[in-house]
């Protein structure tokens, strides 16, 4: 049996959001259905039983699910998905809003919220079966041009090795991918092409006016160069 053939069915991947007994947690699922639509739709959520956040859903019977976009930053897959919530804080790591208690993530397409109506105990997993209780498009479900969803068998056949790298840099650096790209921009030199002068006044590079001159050659502020 080649079990990749499951890839085929056209599912996406999204991030739980949950309260834990010390704040939030979550992780990434993707066994997500929709089992009844009309005015009362229901969802089921297949979630590993040994997965913290399974713990958590049958202890609050509430969770919420962030619709992941097709152009997801990997990093926020490997943060939910290769690090267990007993361990870590998860959320802290990525932009989300937190909404009646409940986390969900700022850059996705939709954001639903559940409250568990039943559930059935597998060998390895619980499925919750559960009723929804909000739902809204999120920043890159709405406006102009919405973000598709990320399909589960495009990640698998596109996003397995950038996750993985995202998620080797998150470790190595100790920060995720946003608080890089802060030091990187707080860390950046500006200097004068023309004598070579390198800004080192007090006052932010890019609060300067624009009137403001290299005070050693008196060339324009747009002339400087970015290192
Ligand atoms: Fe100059």
């Amino acid at each position: 049996m080649d079990t990749s053939a499951l890839f085929k069915l056209s599912y996406g991947l999204y991030v739980t959001g949950v309260k834990t007994e010390k704040g939030l947690g979550g992780c990434i699922v993707d066994a997500v259905g929709q089992v009844a639509a009309g005015d009362n739709p229901l969802v089921t959520l297949a979630c590993m039983k040994k997965n913290y956040t399974n713990e958590c859903i049958k202890k609050t019977g509430e969770y919420t699910l962030s619709v992941l976009p097709a152009n997801v930053d990997p990093f926020v897959i490997g943060n939910f998905g290769f690090q267990s919530g007993r361990n870590v804080e998860k959320w802290v790591n990525v932009p989300h809003t937190i909404k009646d208690g409940l986390p969900f993530l700022n850059n996705a397409c939709a954001y639903l919220r559940f409250r568990v109506v039943n559930s059935l105990e597998f060998a390895t997993h619980t499925m919750f079966i559960s009723e929804v209780t909000d739902a809204e498009n999120g920043g890159a479900g709405s406006g102009e041009n919405p973000a598709k969803p990320l399909i589960y068998g495009d990640y698998q056949a596109t996003m397995r090795a950038a996750v993985s790298e995202a998620f080797q840099k998150f470790k190595e650096s100790g920060k995720p991918p946003q608080d890089r790209d802060a030091d990187a921009a707080a860390g950046t030199k500006w200097f004068c092409p023309l004598c070579g002068y390198v800004y080192d006044g007090d006052i932010p590079f890019e609060q300067l006016p624009d009137t403001w001159k290299c005070p050693r050659c008196g060339v324009g502020k747009e002339a400087f160069t970015a290192v």
